[in-house]
């Protein structure tokens, strides 16, 4: 077992690039308490609190970074959830400009919402919550990408699977990977139409591991049974086309099988879902079932869960 580490949210980043100093070195194995403020670094407590007032150069902080020790171009992270403590209250904004129904608002709106007793309280309705992270990611290859845009790297991903249990596999580009995280959301639905979950400030407590010379293009997710892409880019067109051939060729490394056989059982057990369409890019997800990778030869040694 490894040690286990704190990392409050002082030592926070705006942009993921390689430039940033580590906030704390790990080995293999280390756990690790993030603690995070919410989307707007907590700027907004009351409805009075508007979006027009905000100070935007602190918008989207992510807690790190963490440097793993070991860590190379080439390998990747596994980021296993152990749990995500949320704060008592959390806000949802909606206005112009924010997603589909963006265009029918002049300003801006902003709701604070409680969270008791494992529900919020969105006026008379009570929501279990469904914590997860918004943004999680490592240092790009290359340049600086602001933590509200997903990628490779990871970043804004703003994918509900990101949750307590689930295991994070991040691509590591530079030394150490330096991976931060933030963006709790109490919760949020596929698509994130409005352009915000519950935002909420909270604790993300993960276990880090090595996956040596596990080579990814995006990052994956291990939740609820299965395995996910993601990918992020310009159209939903293409984010999907990324996915679904990025789970093809990771698939194929492993199995003992072809590219005829295996687009026809993707398309007969795999789904392809969206997880958000509000950020600079758009992120979709392609999703297997864990049970039928093992039975096409991949384990759980080879995938890192
Ligand atoms: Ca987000
Ligand atoms: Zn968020």
């Amino acid at each position: 077992m490894g040690s286990k580490h704190l990392v409050s949210s002082d030592n926070k980043v705006f942009a993921f690039s390689r430039e940033m100093k580590p906030a704390l070195i790990i080995e293999d194995g280390d756990e690790v308490v993030f603690e995070t403020l919410d989307c707007f670094s907590n700027q907004i407590k009351t409805t009075e609190d508007r979006l027009e007032n905000l100070n935007w150069s602190e918008v989207n902080p992510a807690t790190g970074p963490v440097f793993v020790n070991g860590a190379k171009p080439g390998d990747a992270l596994v980021v296993e959830i152990l749990d995500i403590e949320v704060a008592n209250q959390g806000v949802v904004v909606a206005g112009k400009g924010l997603g589909p129904l963006g265009e029918k608002f002049e300003g801006f709106h902003t709701k604070i919402v409680k969270i008791k007793d494992g529900c919020a309280m969105f006026n008379d309705l009570q929501l279990p919550i469904d914590p997860m992270i918004g943004v999680i990611g490592v240092a790009p290859k290359e340049g600086s990408v602001n933590c509200g845009t997903p990628g490779p790297h990871g970043g804004n991903l703003d994918t509900r699977y990101i949750k307590k249990g689930a295991k994070v596999i991040l691509p590591v580009f530079v030394e150490g990977g330096l991976l931060a995280l933030g963006d709790l959301h109490a919760l949020m639905g596929d698509g994130e139409v409005c352009g915000t979950g519950i935002e909420v400030a909270g604790k993300v407590t993960a276990r880090i591991f090595l996956k040596k010379g596990l080579e990814l293009r995006n990052p994956m997710v291990i939740s609820e049974g299965n395995l996910f892409t993601l990918a992020s880019e310009k159209t939903l067109d293409e984010a999907i086309k990324s996915a679904v051939s990025d789970m093809a060729e990771f698939v194929l490394r492993y199995a003992n099988t072809s590219l005829e056989e295996l687009t026809m059982l993707f398309s007969i057990v795999g789904n392809t879902e969206i997880s958000q369409v509000v950020d600079p890019l758009v992120t979709a997800r392609f999703r297997i079932p864990l049970d039928v990778l093992e039975k096409l030869g991949l384990s759980k040694d080879t995938i890192g869960y």
